[in-house]
């Protein structure tokens, strides 16, 4: 379980502490505004009424101790930004900030915080990426062109064996694992029979699974 910090609870705060709080960790959420911890209080490990712009307010707060603190202060670059600083004087090393613009960006670049987050940006590119391949639930980029991907199996495939569904493709991927409602079952033998709202985990290159995915689906 880990330790985390979400400054700013409008929407993209409040979604990201509490899933959060579902994935097991422990969250302290920070806002200016007494309406949206109001909101939340009883939904995270504690709420607070501060204003980050104030390093002596955080420092009370103890978020030093935390493994990460997410920045989501919307549209206010003044208030992101000195927050940011104050962070920084007090000693988080991991700190995430939700970026608006183009000259925020920079500015966040320049101060060294660990990742930018553009949500509109990547949720776009997420959804064009869904929209392209629906099947593809889920992929994360490992590097070197190789993604591990969450493909949806169309019910028309239940009964259907692994190997015979990737058939030459078989050799290039590897099924790392088969979701069935509650439970991944790993290793995957070839000869594995698929059932219905079952989901294939797989690894290898974007051609490779891009090849693939519609055969599935
Ligand atoms: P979203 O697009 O995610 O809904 P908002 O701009 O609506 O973003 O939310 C930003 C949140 O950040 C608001 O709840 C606001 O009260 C909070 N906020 C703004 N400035 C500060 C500050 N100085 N300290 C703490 N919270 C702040």
């Amino acid at each position: 379980m880990a330790q985390f910090a979400v400054i700013g609870l409008g929407r993209f705060g409040s979604a990201a502490s509490l899933e959060l709080m579902r994935l097991g960790h422990q969250v302290i959420g920070i806002d200016s505004n007494s309406k949206f911890i109001n909101r939340l209080a009883d939904q995270l490990s504690h709420a607070v009424i501060a204003d980050a712009t104030d390093e002596l307010a955080l420092q009370e707060l103890d978020i030093a101790g935390c493994d990460a603190v997410l920045v989501a202060i919307g549209e206010n670059l003044e208030a992101s930004i000195l927050c940011v600083l104050n962070l920084k004087n007090i000693g988080v090393n991991q700190i995430w900030v939700k970026a608006t613009s183009k000259a925020h960006h920079m500015i966040l670049s320049r101060l060294g915080v660990s990742r930018i987050i553009h949500p509109e940006e990547e949720m776009g590119v997420k959804v064009a990426q869904a929209l392209n391949y629906p099947m593809v639930s889920q992929y994360m980029a490992l590097g070197n062109n190789q993604y591990l991907v969450e493909i949806d199996v169309s019910p028309r495939l239940e009964g259907h064996r692994i190997d015979e569904l990737l058939a030459d493709g078989a050799a290039f991927v590897k099924v790392v694992l088969v979701k069935r409602r509650d439970k991944l079952l790993s290793p995957v033998a070839t000869d594995f029979v698929l059932e219905r709202h079952d989901s294939l985990i797989l690894a290898g290159s974007l051609e490779i699974l891009k090849s693939l995915a519609p055969k599935l689906s």
